[in-house]
């Protein structure tokens, strides 16, 4: 070994040991051990710092034999929590693949360019402008983020300022206007941007839990009367609670009225679009002035992968611009059609659009995954989960000890069991302990959420291992669990 930091390259065939086991741990057999192991394996990685290097074939023993085994199975065909799932193969080799061969996203080569490619293949997908500008970020988080900068950058520079190079002038008051049932990144966001969460105006929803347009109305007059500019209106396109989508065309009028920005947040729910079911709640969407939506979330994309995307480049550009530096730009050559070297242009410019300089080329995942199964596997998928979403509605429905807490828009159903002896908090504890006895037998792993003080089981199915027998399961062992834990608490109702 010729060099002390002695650290392997060269051997990737010895991939295929790992991937022998991640093809063992993807089969998902037997109890998940993660849990109930965690003692044994911290105890055998939670060692101090390595004075020596313990080599490669300690490294691969450790993650065969530790690390995958017990690693996380949101995979799993009967996952359904939150809105996760883990990569499906295609983005995975591609992921694999410009680790290697792609480990910038910048200069002139192939996933530099499949950047730009994927992002106008996910416009044609979900029918948004060709001209506008997208860029992947590391998800939902910063997609809003950076789509909020934007609306910054245009609702600042209308008053005659550049947020971007002179910060936020002091004598201006601005706010957010979203649902109540926006998603908390957004307000995580306006912190940052110097807007502040509490200028972020939950307006209220109607039962469906779609924002009241015309309580947005008299609250955006309203703050105007006390001297706040509205900045943008965000409408989520999928509540991660229920679904939920706003009315985008309405919420589109309502901006123009007021001149101010519209976002739309679909980093779950965009992909809806492609169902002909509820196609219709998307109406206006491609008049948004911007988007942000998820590939890692419907699209099963390596984790890591998010959208933002803005009608304007010129303004998105302003915003974050990283300012041509000599180390940068000054470093290049000419971008010709014919380039002598990869280095000497930036290819496809993507770090003026974002936060990050140096960032992961994740453009190649989204193009397998559409280059395997194009736009009719996308939809079928969508459809099959929003008709999976269906059929356990129609279960709930026809179960009289399951009843049903919010509509089905998308692929999420809101549920819990229910007992005519029991109280409502008494309800809650038993939904409570029947989630935590799914997610123990571990095979069923729905995820919960509030909705009117009500517990809710809510399984979200983007998953596309997710098969209808695990819908149907989620039933029956709601309805058994829920029976054996509500003949426990009439025994000893003081719990
Ligand atoms: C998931 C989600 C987010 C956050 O995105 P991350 O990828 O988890 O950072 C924001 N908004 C909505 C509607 C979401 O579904």
């Amino acid at each position: 070994m010729p060099y002390p930091d002695a650290a392997a390259f060269g051997d990737l065939s010895v991939l295929a040991r790992l991937t022998e086991e991640l093809d063992r741990f993807n089969a998902f057999e037997g109890p998940d051990p993660a849990g109930r192991n965690r003692a044994a394996w911290t105890e055998h990685l939670g060692t101090r710092l390595p004075q020596e290097g313990a080599g490669l074939e300690a490294v691969l023993e450790d993650l065969r034999k530790w690390i995958v085994p017990n690693g996380l199975r949101n995979g799993h065909p009967g996952f359904s929590g939150w809105v996760t799932t883990s990569p499906t193969t295609s983005g995975t080799a591609a992921a694999l693949a410009s680790t290697v061969a792609g480990s910038q996203r910048v200069w002139i080569h192939t996933f530099n360019y499949l950047e730009k490619l994927s992002l106008d293949w996910l416009k044609q997908l979900l029918g948004f402008p060709e001209n506008w500008h997208g860029t992947y970020t590391t998800g939902g988080s910063s997609a809003n983020l950076i789509a909020l900068g934007a609306a910054r950058q245009w609702a600042v520079e209308q008053q005659g300022f550049d947020p971007s190079m002179t910060g936020l002038p002091a004598h201006l008051k601005w706010r957010i206007y979203a649902s109540s049932e926006v998603h908390h990144v957004v307000n995580r966001a306006a912190a940052v941007l110097g807007i502040g969460r509490r200028n972020v105006i939950g307006v209220p929803v109607n039962s469906a839990g779609e924002i009241d347009p015309d309580a947005l109305q008299q609250r955006i007059a309203a703050d105007r009367k006390e001297g706040f500019l509205p900045m943008a209106i965000i409408a989520t396109a999928g509540t991660v609670n229920t679904g939920a989508i706003d009315p985008i065309s309405r919420l589109r009028a309502i901006a123009d009225e007021e001149s101010t920005w519209l976002h739309v947040d679909g980093a779950y729910g965009m992909f809806g679009i492609l169902d002909d079911r509820v196609r219709e709640r998307y109406d206006g969407v491609a008049e948004a002035d911007s988007v942000a939506l998820d590939p890692h979330k419907w699209m099963a994309a390596p984790v890591g992968n998010g959208v933002a995307m803005v009608r304007d480049r010129d303004l998105m550009g302003r915003a974050f611009t990283l300012e041509p530096a000599a180390y940068l730009e000054g470093s290049m050559g000419q971008q010709d059609e014919v380039v002598a070297s990869p280095f000497d242009g930036f290819g496809e410019i993507l770090h003026e659009f974002n936060l990050d300089q140096s960032a992961p080329s994740r453009g190649v995942q989204v193009w397998a995954i559409l280059r395997e199964i194009g736009k009719s596997g996308m939809t079928d998928r969508v459809k099959r989960h929003n008709g999976f979403a269906r059929h356990l509605s129609a279960l709930v429905e026809k179960d009289p000890y399951l009843e049903q807490l919010a509509p089905v828009v998308l692929s999420i159903c809101c549920f819990r069991y229910v007992h005519p002896d029991l109280d409502e908090s008494q309800l809650n504890e038993l939904n409570r302990q029947l989630m935590a006895a799914l997610r123990a037998e571990g095979d069923l792993v729905p995820s919960s959420t509030i909705l009117d003080g009500k517990l809710a089981i809510r399984p979200c199915y983007v998953n596309p291992r997710t098969r209808l027998e695990d819908v149907d399961l989620l039933a029956t062992r709601a309805r058994e669990i829920g029976d054996a834990l509500a003949q426990r608490l009439k025994e000893s109702p003081t719990r």
